[in-house]
C-alpha cells in the first residue's frame, strides 16, 4: 500500500497535503494497491482525506503539538512498518524535507526527494525530477522493497474523486524528544509560497523596502503570495521567508511576475518551473527575459501602478 503523511498545521489541512493523497491515490491506482493517509496530532475533520482518495485515515494521537523531525520521523516510519507499506509519500515542504532522509533511513529505503511526474512501474519503479537547477530531468530508478518520495508542490492538483472516510485512530506513544520547541513562529494570512498559485517577486530594482507598497498592491489585486530575490531578504528589505531561488523557496505557481529582478541563474533555480513567467525589468538584456513568457522591458515604477489599476479596472468590470 502507499502510506502518504498529510500534513496539519495548527490541526488545518493545506492545499499540499491533499496534493500528496491525490499523488498517492495515483501511484496506488498504478500499483493497484490502496492509498493511507496518515495524519499526526490535531487535525480537523481528517476523514475529508478520503475526497482526495485515501481509503483508510489513520490518526496518531498523542503528545505531537509542535513539528519535531525527529519524532514524526520514528512515527511515520513506525505506521509504515506496521502497515506494510511499500511507498511512502511526504510533501516536498521545509517539513517534509526534514523527514524524507530520516524516514528512509529507518525502513532502509531508497528515496526521491522533489519529484514531480507519476513513477513509471515497468521494468522498476523510476521516478523523474528536476536537477541542475531546473536545467535538466534526471530519472532515477529505486530499487529497495520500499520507497519512499517528497513531493514538489504544484504538480499534482488536488483531485477530488471519493468520500470522507472514517479516521481509524492510533494510539501512539510519542518517542522523547530530544529538543525542546519553545515557540513557534508562522506568518499568517497568506498562502505560502510552496503553494501559491501566483507569486508577485521583486529584487533590488526596487532601491529600497520604502518602495514595496506597489508591489503589495498588485499582490492583493490578484491574490498573490509576494516573494524577492536573495539580496531584498539579505539586506533585510523583505523578511526571509520570502527569499526564493536555490538557496532560497523552491516554488512551482502558475504564474509568477518578476519585477526589477535580473534573473540570475541561482534566482532562476527555484522558480523556472513557474507554468508563465512575466518580467518586468527596464534592461532590454536582463538574462530574465530569456526565461519570460511575457517581458515588459520599461521601468517598473511606471508599469506596475498601471497594471496593478488594470486588474482593478478588469475585476470592477468581469
Ligand atoms: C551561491 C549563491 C546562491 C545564491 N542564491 C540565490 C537565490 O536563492 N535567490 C536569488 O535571488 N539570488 C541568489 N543568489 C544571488 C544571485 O546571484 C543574484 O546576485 C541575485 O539574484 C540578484 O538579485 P536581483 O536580481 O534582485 O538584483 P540585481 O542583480 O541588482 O538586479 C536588479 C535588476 O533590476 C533591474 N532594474 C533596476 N531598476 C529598475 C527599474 N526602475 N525598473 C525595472 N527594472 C529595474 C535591473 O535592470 C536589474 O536587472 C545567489 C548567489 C550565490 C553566489
Amino acid at each position: 500500500m502507499v502510506l502518504v503523511y498529510a500534513e496539519s498545521p495548527k490541526g488545518q489541512f493545506k492545499k499540499a497535503a491533499f496534493e500528496a493523497v491525490t499523488y498517492g491515490k495515483k501511484i496506488g491506482d498504478a500499483m493497484g494497491k490502496p492509498c493511507v493517509a496518515l495524519v499526526i496530532g490535531n487535525a480537523e475533520n481528517a476523514g475529508q482525506l478520503g475526497v482526495y482518495g485515501a481509503s483508510q485515515v489513520v490518526q496518531a494521537n498523542g503528545a505531537f503539538e509542535n513539528f519535531d523531525s525527529q519524532i514524526f520521523s520514528e512515527v511515520i516510519a513506525s505506521v509504515a512498518k506496521q502497515m506494510g507499506a511499500e511507498v511512502v509519500v511526504v510533501n516536498h515542504s521545509s517539513s517534509g524535507k526534514s523527514l524524507l532522509g530520516r524516514i528512509a533511513v529507518k525502513l532502509e529505503a531508497g528515496s526521491v526527494s522533489g519529484v514531480n511526474t507519476m513513477p513509471t512501474l515497468d521494468g522498476g519503479f523510476k521516478v523523474k525530477k528536476n536537477v541542475f537547477s531546473g536545467k535538466a530531468i534526471a530519472q532515477y530508478e529505486i530499487k529497495t522493497p520500499v520507497k519512499v518520495l517528497s513531493l514538489m508542490g504544484n504538480s499534482f492538483p488536488p483531485v477530488a474523486s471519493g468520500a470522507d472516510v472514517a479516521v481509524q485512530a492510533l494510539d501512539i506513544t510519542a518517542p522523547a524528544a530530544r529538543i525542546t520547541v519553545k515557540a513557534v513562529e508562522t506568518v499568517d494570512g497568506t498562502v505560502p509560497l510552496p503553494e501559491a498559485e501566483l507569486v508577485v517577486s521583486a529584487g533590488r530594482g526596487m532601491k529600497g523596502p520604502e518602495n514595496w507598497g506597489i508591489i503589495e498592491d498588485l499582490a492583493n489585486v490578484v491574490g498573490a503570495t509576494t516573494a524577492c530575490s536573495r539580496p531584498v531578504a539579505d539586506t533585510g528589505w523583505r523578511p526571509h521567508h520570502e527569499h526564493v531561488g536555490q538557496t532560497g523557496v523552491a516554488i512551482r505557481p502558475n504564474l509568477y511576475f518578476a519585477i526589477g529582478i535580473s534573473g540570475a541563474i541561482q534566482h532562476l533555480a527555484g522558480v523556472n518551473s513557474s507554468k508563465v513567467i512575466v518580467v518586468i525589468n527596464k534592461d532590454p538584456e536582463a538574462p530574465f527575459f530569456k526565461a519570460a513568457d511575457y517581458g515588459v522591458c520599461a521601468d517598473l515604477f511606471d508599469v506596475v501602478p498601471r497594471l496593478t489599476e488594470a486588474f482593478k479596472k478588469f475585476k470592477a468590470e468581469n
